[in-house]
């Protein structure tokens, strides 16, 4: 099975080298104003195409992502490590979010859904979880 989105206007485009293992809604206060859905991957194991502006949280001293939306119809895609993160892990970051809310609500039905608390993390380490997992309903 492909797994491949683009933006709403189709600028951007996602292509995923293998299915999510599970989605993520984060309640930190960017994620959630955005409505984002994340799963995260090896940039390894995603290809991006088209361009994208990016955004990273101004009310961190040293912001861990940049938040990538398509210059045109302002979809979140994806979250990339920033600079500052590359140098704090000695370039051992090999993580990356894609946004899959940009996939076909059929296409994510029954997956883990889990549900970090971004909201109560410092920035640093493991994160909590705000509640148990559960099973992602489209
Ligand atoms: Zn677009």
């Amino acid at each position: 099975m492909i797994w491949e989105a683009s933006c709403h206007c189709g600028a951007v485009s996602v292509r995923l080298a293998k299915a999510p293992e599970e989605l993520a809604e984060c309640n930190c206060s960017l994620c959630f104003s955005h409505g984002i859905l994340w799963a995260y991957y090896s940039p390894k194991d995603v290809v991006i195409e088209g361009p994208t502006r990016t955004y990273n949280r101004a009310d961190r001293a040293n912001p861990n992502s940049d938040l990538h939306f398509c210059a045109n119809c302002g979809c979140s895609t994806h979250w990339s490590a920033t600079e500052g993160l590359i140098e704090r892990t000695g370039g051992a970051i090999d993580l990356m979010g894609v946004n899959m809310r940009l996939f076909a609500p059929a296409r994510l039905h029954g997956l883990r859904l889990v549900f970090p608390d971004g909201r109560g993390w410092s920035g640093e380490g493991a994160w909590e979880y705000a509640r148990d997992a559960g099973v992602m309903r489209s």
